[in-house]
């Protein structure tokens, strides 16, 4: 889809790609097995081959990957358990609590509460809720957060009519973290700092937000949807990172998303819970034919197989495994920075933390981002385009192989 396609109708976008062969009859089918199960199969996958496809190496701008092929199986094998209801499923339930401690475990405290979710979106809107119910006493209540927060708080916001404060990035993008304390007031329900932030991956100073959310008594949010599986394995390759993880003594909740760089089946998300610091507030549905389990759930009837798969995937990857996807990552992230370096028109935005990259235009290119990266999806590449801060973002996911960046290096080099 192209920039200029906003606001269009859907049916007008898709015509102009290439490969759509339309729509089918778009009546609700009359007849019972009308159509053979192969002859459907077939029509789906025809029609499905427009979408864009990981073993391409194409897919170079987004933070997923096609899941481990265990976890497709278990997944599968296992679909019909229903978290949403989950004295039916005691043994899913069991399993989905393992998980969520064996991510406490990796993170610094195996004693944490929390649920698997539909992913970071609602693992954050929920920490939002969570901080509005410890303070129901503020009534225009506000959340700080920084520039580069995702997209997730603004829907948190819109829905419990939360007043956003962004805190500015310095000119490297990292956080200034004067202007986020000078946002700070009575009315702050919460304070979000980020593991990994969406447009370049980089790490707010967790440990001094904790301070902040120590001194002023507030609740302290992390986001670390994406880098809460990249972080800790990171370390074990040896890298330093100032404290992070959920010994920060402050921190109320913690968002880990599985469907990432866990390689586990979408939709997997989590939300990790210091009850310790937080008044709990969940939602209990008296009526269920389970009984009565309180979650902290948004979605009622939510995938038991999220939990089963990532628990399976762990025990069959283990830490080594995450360790050597990580490092392959890393790898490919360090060979791109480098061969963009080598590109006059080029430049990375800032030094990459973990593996995402994000490219701008040099003062030497005569061209305008829009115009690069329109040219880049002509040739079938997908960035992430960040409009606000003028760069292009590569997110080196497993998938990404060497010669896909080749490739895709040569294709660049064609453009200037
Ligand atoms: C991916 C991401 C989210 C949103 O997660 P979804 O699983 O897409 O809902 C939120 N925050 C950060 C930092 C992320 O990387």
């Amino acid at each position: 889809m192209e920039l200029s396609d906003k606001g269009k109708p859907l049916t007008d976008i898709l015509q102009n790609i290439e490969g759509f062969i339309g729509y089918s009859e778009n009546n609700f089918p009359k007849l019972h097995k009308g159509k053979s199960r192969s002859l459907i199969l077939t029509e789906l996958e025809d029609r499905l081959k427009i979408d864009l496809d990981y073993s391409s190496g194409k897919v170079l701008g987004a933070m997923t990957t096609p899941p481990h092929d265990f976890a497709r199986y278990i997944y599968s094998k296992f679909i019909d358990r229903n978290l949403g209801d989950r004295g039916l499923n005691p043994g899913t339930a069991a399993i989905e609590k393992e998980v969520i401690e064996m991510l406490g475990n990796l993170l610094g405290d195996p004693y944490v509460d929390g649920n698997i979710t539909s992913g970071g979106t609602e693992a954050n809107i929920i920490a939002m809720l969570l901080a509005k119910q410890n303070n129901l006493d503020i009534k225009e209540p506000s959340i700080v957060i920084p520039d580069s927060a995702h997209y997730s708080f603004d829907k948190a916001a819109i829905l419990m009519g939360l007043k956003v404060k962004r805190a500015k990035l310095l000119s490297n993008y990292h956080l200034d973290f004067d202007h986020y304390e000078s946002l700070i007031d009575d009315n702050t329900i919460a304070l979000v700092g980020i593991l990994g932030t969406s447009a370049l991956g980089l790490i707010d100073p967790i440990e001094k937000i904790g301070k902040l959310a120590g001194k002023y008594n507030k609740y302290f949010h992390v986001d670390a949807a994406f880098g809460g599986l990249v972080v800790p394995f990171m370390e074990e390759l040896g890298y330093d990172f100032p404290p992070y993880n959920l010994k920060v003594p402050e921190i109320c909740s913690y968002t880990v998303d599985p469907h990432k760089m866990g390689m586990s089946v979408n939709p997997s998300g989590s939300l990790l819970v210091k009850d310790s610091n937080v008044n709990s507030f969940k939602f209990e549905i008296p009526y269920l034919a389970g009984g009565a389990f309180p979650s902290y759930n948004i979605l009622g009837t939510r995938p038991g197989a999220s939990a089963i798969s990532f628990w399976g995937l762990m025990q069959f990857m283990g830490k080594q495994g995450f360790v050597e996807n990580v490092r392959h990552s890393l790898e490919n992230t360090y060979y791109l920075k480098d061969q963009i370096e080598e590109i006059p028109e080029l430049k990375i935005a800032t030094e990459p933390t973990m593996n995402v990259l994000g490219i701008q235009m040099s003062s030497k290119a005569n061209m305008s981002l829009d115009r690069f990266n329109s040219l880049l999806r002509q040739k079938g590449w997908a960035l992430g385009v960040f409009k606000q801060w003028n760069l292009l973002r590569v997110v080196l996911m497993p998938h990404i192989k060497k010669s896909h960046l080749a490739e895709f290096l040569k294709d660049v080099k064609a453009i200037f």
